[in-house]
């Protein structure tokens, strides 16, 4: 489990527009990402943090089978395999919500079919050590690692 605050992701945290696949990399989201509602069952008065076992039992029943739950007006909780592939959909997510994000201002979406969201997910999933071999690579080549 990795939580963000990842910039280009936070807006869909709280507008009624959500968060789809428009691109191949983005493909793992699947349809839509879930929004947790802190709301519905804390009322409206929570410091939105999440850190309570309730909050995060909540988060976790409204993450279900996807990749990916938004917290409402807080931030990102992104799931994986491995801490690569956590790391990878975390990435790619904040790159999806940046070009949804710029979509949204210039026309009409044409959103992943579920045939596209199901075959691109899979080639974009065996992509991952791909991604993180490049990023170690870029941290080596800067001295951080
Ligand atoms: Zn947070």
């Amino acid at each position: 489990m990795l939580h963000t605050h990842s910039p280009a992701v936070l807006p869909y945290c709280f507008v009624d527009t959500p968060l789809r696949p428009v691109t191949h990399m983005g493909a793992f989201i699947g349809e839509s990402v879930p929004v947790y509602e802190i709301r519905d069952k804390h009322g409206d008065e929570t410091d939105l943090f999440g850190g309570s076992p309730d909050v995060c039992a909540d988060i976790a029943e409204s993450l279900g089978g996807s990749t990916v739950v938004l917290m409402a007006r807080h931030g990102v909780v992104n799931v994986g395999n491995s801490v690569r592939e956590v790391v990878f959909r975390a990435f790619y997510l904040e790159q999806e919500a940046k070009a949804l994000t710029a979509g949204l201002q210039i026309g009409k979406i044409k959103y992943l079919s579920p045939g596209e969201i199901k075959t691109a997910g899979k080639l974009v999933g065996a992509q991952i050590d791909r991604g993180w071999n490049h990023w170690s690579q870029r941290l080596r080549e800067a001295g951080l690692l």
